[in-house]
């Protein structure tokens, strides 16, 4: 069993096109959308979760492929800097995943890298520049 992070990108004709349902259905992937968005000239981009067996990763992609979609692996991450965070709690309103949350009784905050999604709303969003892009 094979499980990877992808982000998608689609070209505006590919919008409309049911891919979640297709990877499903006719792949045999899992499917775990971790975000998902449409820019205003139509173009997506969908950061995912694919698992599955290894040939039908390869199914699927030749079926991305031919719809013009790009896949790229999610690698960049941020840095989350423990000792600059205030604990302020700016950036959990931006943060889709809850990957920074904060602790109900201490109201410590605290980064789960496993949830991070790298949308990087978090970078502009901390005040303190306590969430950085490696370099
Ligand atoms: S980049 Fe920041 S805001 Fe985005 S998912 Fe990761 S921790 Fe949350
Ligand atoms: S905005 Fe920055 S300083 Fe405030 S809780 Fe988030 S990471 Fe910490």
């Amino acid at each position: 069993m094979k499980r990877t992070r992808l982000v998608l990108s689609f070209p505006p004709e590919s919008v409309e096109e049911p891919v979640t349902y297709r990877l499903i259905t006719q792949h045999d992937l899992v499917v775990n959308i971790l975000r998902a968005t449409i820019d205003p000239g139509k173009q997506g981009r969908m950061v995912v979760e694919l698992s599955g067996e290894e040939r039908d990763f390869d199914s699927a992609y030749n079926y991305l492929e031919k719809l013009g979609v790009s896949i790229q692996p999610l690698t960049r991450e941020i840095r989350y800097l423990e000792e600059r965070c205030t604990s302020c709690t700016a950036c959990l309103p931006v943060c889709p995943t809850a990957a920074l949350d904060v602790d109900r009784d201490s109201w410590q905050v605290s980064y789960d890298v496993e949830k991070c999604v790298v949308c990087l709303s978090c970078v502009d969003a901390c005040p303190y520049r306590a969430v950085e892009v490696p370099l």
